[in-house]
């Protein structure tokens, strides 16, 4: 079963806990054991998985811009203005696979499913892939 998720993104550097939205849609699918695919189709966004505490998500934000920073001079900028947001997301995942055991997405007491909106904002879509197996 493939769900399409319409996610409206706020800032320029955004990161959006998605986690309900990815069980409902667990529930939905009636799946009890399987996995879910978790896939955007945009090149300045991504996902990961992790602590969803404010300290932390702001820490992120903080390393990227530091380790990425807008406007180096990159040659990308010339056509788009937007080579940080693609380079960021390049060292950043397309999609996760996650196994479903019991209905349910089978993630760690600590980890949550993060969209990352790498040069919002826009309307952004995330795909999910969910399978029986
Ligand atoms: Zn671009």
């Amino acid at each position: 079963m493939l769900f399409e998720i319409e996610i409206p993104t706020r800032e320029e550097f955004e990161l959006i806990d998605v986690t309900p939205i990815i069980e409902e849609k667990v529930r939905e699918s009636g799946t009890k054991d399987g996995i879910a695919v978790i896939f955007t189709r945009h090149t300045t966004t991504a996902l990961l998985i992790n602590e969803n505490e404010s300290g932390l998500l702001e820490d992120v934000k903080e390393f990227f811009e530091s380790f990425i920073p807008k406007g180096k001079g990159y040659r990308h900028d010339r056509i788009d203005s937007n080579a940080h947001s693609h380079l960021r997301s390049i060292i950043l995942n397309p999609s996760l696979t996650i196994p479903i055991k019991d209905g349910r997405l089978l993630l760690g007491t600590w980890q949550s499913v993060i969209f990352a909106e790498l040069d919002g904002p826009r309307r952004r879509k995330l795909f999910v892939k969910i399978c029986e197996c």
